[in-house]
């Protein structure tokens, strides 16, 4: 989210220096997936269609009997070369006069330098924020533990949708998804609410051993693997005095689904709003806080509630809900109003049938 902000800000005149603590901006993007909405990643405004790995129309929601597949006739969503867009964002950040320095990862005393040569500083440094630490922002105690790995020579079924596995009894308070690559490669995760101090990786060795899994992956070799985690709820404040926290170190993520790059990029569009305001005309840098909390807080909070249902239900009531939302039309329903961003639209859509019928 940093270089979304930091070419935002450079494109406007403004002096930005970003420190990277790896070699290079794009090292350890592996360690995340890279399923985006088509209409986020065309809001971001960083040029991605070389980054496209696959294409997305749906997915198939697995409970311990039953599924529900939902799919739209249309591209939905994109998997996209992380590393590559990381780049591509890189890149576009430096042509408007970013300065990126790699290498350089900063301790508490760093930082606290640091802000006294900066106007601003923006902590974009992820879930384990050293920025957050030092200037004392409130902590986050709400995570998932994952686990991704990617596998070749995979028996890929259907290749535009993905699969999610809801296991409430191995896969506490989260899911399993199986993101198809192509026809033979394919990436598997989990996560696991971090609460119940479960090792994923331990987890997803059970995981690849349900039958579907097993089957799929029998004549596969695994490429890569990476433990990592996501922060699933914001913290309570995102700006103190000349500091702001941008994605995932201010908790700007889906409960749902973990995701969030469309959320942390809107974010960082915002933060460089107001530290423009703030540089220009001397407007508080508190408006960041307000400004992000409007445009995303009930989003957010709409994910959240969607996490609670599937995170407190057992095995058992999952499989009731599907066949519920099964016997109600729910997966025409979500396969034509489906928005994996922005909950609020299939609610308005649901009230509004509820009021006239279809
Ligand atoms: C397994 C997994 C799957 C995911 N899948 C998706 C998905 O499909 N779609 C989606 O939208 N989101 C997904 N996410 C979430 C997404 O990856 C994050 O929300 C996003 O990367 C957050 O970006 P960020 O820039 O805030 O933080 P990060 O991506 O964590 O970047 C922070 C950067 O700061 C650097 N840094 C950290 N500390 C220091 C320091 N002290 N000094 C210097 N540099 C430092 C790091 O090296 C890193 O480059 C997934 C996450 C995981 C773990």
């Amino acid at each position: 989210m940093g270089l979304v902000l930091a070419k935002a800000l450079a494109a406007s005149g403004i002096e930005v220096d970003v420190y990277e603590s790896k070699r290079n901006v794009s090292e350890g993007s592996e360690k995340a997936s890279g399923i985006i909405s088509k209409i986020g990643l065309e809001r971001i405004g960083v040029e991605y269609k070389r980054s496209i790995v696959n294409e997305l129309r749906g997915a198939i929601l697995h409970s311990e009997d039953k599924r529900l597949k939902i799919k739209s006739k249309g591209t939905k969503a994109y998997v996209i070369d992380r590393g590559k867009y990381v780049e591509e964002c890189a890149s576009e950040a430096k042509r408007d006069g970013a300065k990126i320095y790699a290498n350089t990862r900063f301790s508490p005393n760093d930082v606290i330098r640091l802000g006294d040569q900066y106007d601003v500083i923006v902590g974009a440094d992820g879930a384990v924020s050293t920025v957050a630490k030092t200037f004392a922002f409130p902590p986050m105690s709400s995570y998932v533990l994952t686990y991704k790995a990617e596998y070749s020579g995979a028996d890929v079924g259907e290749t535009d949708v993905v699969d999610l596995f809801f296991d409430n009894a191995l896969m506490h308070n989260f899911f399993g998804w199986s993101v198809p690559y192509g026809h033979d490669i394919v990436e598997l995760g989990l996560g696991v609410d971090s609460t119940f101090r479960k090792n994923s990786k331990e987890v997803f060795d059970k995981f690849v051993k349900k039958p579907e899994i097993a089957e799929m992956l029998k004549s596969s070799k695994m490429v890569s693997g990476h433990a990592s985690l996501i922060p699933l709820e914001t913290r309570r404040k995102t700006v103190i005095g000349n500091v702001l926290l941008v994605g995932d170190a201010a908790g700007q993520t889906k409960a749902t689904t973990g995701g969030g790059i469309v959320f942390g990029s809107g974010c960082a569009s915002i933060a460089a709003d107001s530290i423009i305001k703030y540089l220009n005309r001397g407007v508080p840098l508190s408006g960041y806080e307000h400004a992000w909390r409007k445009k995303y807080g009930f989003e957010m909070f709409l994910h959240k509630k969607i996490h609670n249902l599937y995170s407190s239900s057992s095995p058992a009531r999952m499989d009731r809900i599907f066949g519920v939302v099964k016997a109600l039309g729910g997966e025409k329903f979500l396969g034509s109003y489906g928005d994996m961003d922005r909950p609020s639209i299939m609610l308005k859509r649901l009230i509004f049938r509820g009021l006239i019928g279809d």
